[in-house]
C-alpha cells in the first residue's frame, strides 16, 4: 500500500498516524522526497478505507507491484524533468542528448559545443569517469575533465549529463553536473543509488547488461525511496545470445516502461547496436517506440575517438539525425487523420 501524506504535517499528527498504522498491523517504510512524503505499508489484506480516513493522509493506493513509487498506477501524470533555462524532458518535451563517449580535451569540447548550439541541442553527454572492460583502455579525464566540460557548457547554456561510478565521486561532481548518469555496470549498485537518492539533481539509470525491466524499475525505486523523484530510465541494449552487434536494443522496453512507470524513458541507440552506420535508424525507431529522448554518441572525428569511435556519429551524420528527428517528432504530433498514405 502506498500512502501519500499531506504536506507539512504537524509532528503530532504524523506520530499518531504512524502509531495507528502500526496498530493496524502494517510494517512501514517512510519516504521523504524533495517535494512529497509517503509511507509504504507492507502487509496484506488490510482495509484501505480505514487508512484513507486517518488524519494526515492525502491519498491511499493499493498497489500490488513491488515497485510502487515509480509506478504509473498512482501518479497518472508523466514526470517532467526540468533542467532549467527551458530544458525539459518528458510529457511531450523531447530530450536530445549528444556528445562524445569520453571527454578528451578542451578543443574537442569546444567543437562539440559549437555543433550542439548550431543544431539547437541543449544537453551534452561526455564521460570523464569511464567504465572500461580493459584496465589498459582510456579511463577518462576525471574531475579536471569535468571542470573543463562545465566551463564550456555553462557559458553556452548547454546542460551536462555524465556518468558517476562511485559514491565518493558524487559530492565533487555535484556542482558541475545537470544529470548524473548511472551506467549499465552500476545499474544495481544499490549503495550508489541510495546516495543519488539524496541529491536534488536528476539521475538517468541505464538498464543493466542483463537487467530485466523489473530490475530497472527496482533500481529507480531505490533512488525515489531515498528521496529523489527526478529519475530518467534508459534502454541501452541488453546482452543476448546474438553477437552480430554489440547489444540487443530492446525497444519493447520503451512502451512497457512507459506503461508501467510515470518516469521518462530515454533510448541509447549507440550502445544499443554499437555500429555507427545503423545508429540513426535505431534512434528513429526508438522515437517511434515512444521514447521521451535519446542519448547519442557524437564525435568530431570518430576514427580518432579514444572510446567507442565505432558507434559514434560524426557531426554531419548527427545533423542528419537531428533533422529526421524533427520531422518524426512533428509527425508524431499530428492526428492520424492528417497523415495520408
Ligand atoms: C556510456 O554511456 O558511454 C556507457 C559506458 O554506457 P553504458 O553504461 O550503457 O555501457
Ligand atoms: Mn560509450
Amino acid at each position: 500500500m502506498l500512502i501519500e501524506l499531506e504536506n507539512n504535517l504537524p509532528e503530532k499528527v504524523s506520530v499518531d498516524l504512524y502509531a495507528k498504522l502500526l496498530d493496524l498491523g502494517f510494517r512501514l517504510t517512510e519516504v521523504k522526497t524533495q517535494s512529497s512524503s509517503f509511507l509504504i505499508g507492507h502487509g496484506e489484506g488490510r482495509d484501505i478505507r480505514s487508512v484513507g480516513l486517518l488524519p494526515g493522509v492525502k491519498n491511499v493506493y493499493e498497489l500490488s507491484e513491488p515497485n510502487k513509487l515509480v509506478s504509473s498506477k498512482w501518479r497518472l501524470d508523466p514526470t517532467v524533468i526540468d533542467l532549467g533555462e527551458g530544458v525539459l524532458i518528458g510529457n511531450g518535451n523531447f530530450g536530445m542528448m549528444a556528445g562524445p563517449c569520453s571527454i578528451e580535451g578542451e578543443k574537442q569540447i569546444e567543437h562539440t559545443v559549437e555543433h550542439l548550439i548550431k543544431n539547437n541541442v541543449r544537453i551534452m553527454r561526455g564521460g570523464v569517469f569511464k567504465p572500461r572492460s580493459s584496465p589498459y583502455s582510456f579511463r577518462g579525464l576525471g574531475l579536471e575533465g569535468l571542470k573543463m566540460f562545465f566551463a564550456a557548457c555553462q557559458a553556452n547554456g548547454i546542460k551536462i549529463i555524465t556518468e558517476v561510478m562511485q559514491i565518493e565521486q558524487v559530492e565533487s561532481m555535484y556542482k558541475y553536473v545537470d544529470i548524473f548518469q548511472v551506467g549499465a555496470r552500476n545499474s544495481q549498485n544499490f549503495n550508489l543509488l541510495e546516495v543519488l537518492g539524496r541529491v536534488d539533481k536528476p539521475v538517468m539509470l541505464k538498464r543493466g547488461l542483463s537487467g530485466t525491466i523489473e530490475e530497472l524499475l527496482a533500481s529507480a525505486e531505490y533512488v525515489f525511496s531515498s528521496g529523489n523523484e527526478k529519475i530518467l530510465l534508459c534502454e541501452r541494449g541488453i546482452r543476448t545470445y546474438e553477437n552480430a552487434y554489440r547489444n540487443t536494443l530492446d525497444l519493447n522496453a520503451v512502451p512497457i516502461l512507459k506503461e508501467r512507470s510515470h518516469l521518462p524513458v530515454i533510448v541509447d541507440p549507440s550502445h544499443g547496436i554499437g555500429i555507427r552506420k545503423h545508429v540513426e535508424r535505431m534512434a528513429l525507431a526508438g522515437v517511434m517506440a515512444g521514447a521521451d529522448g535519446l542519448i547519442v554518441e557524437v564525435h568530431e572525428n570518430p576514427e580518432k575517438a579514444l572510446s567507442d569511435g565505432q558507434q559514434s556519429l560524426n557531426f554531419d551524420e548527427a545533423e542528419r539525425l537531428y533533422q529526421n528527428l524533427r520531422i518524426l517528432n512533428t509527425m508524431n504530433l499530428k492526428s492520424e487523420e492528417e497523415i495520408v498514405f
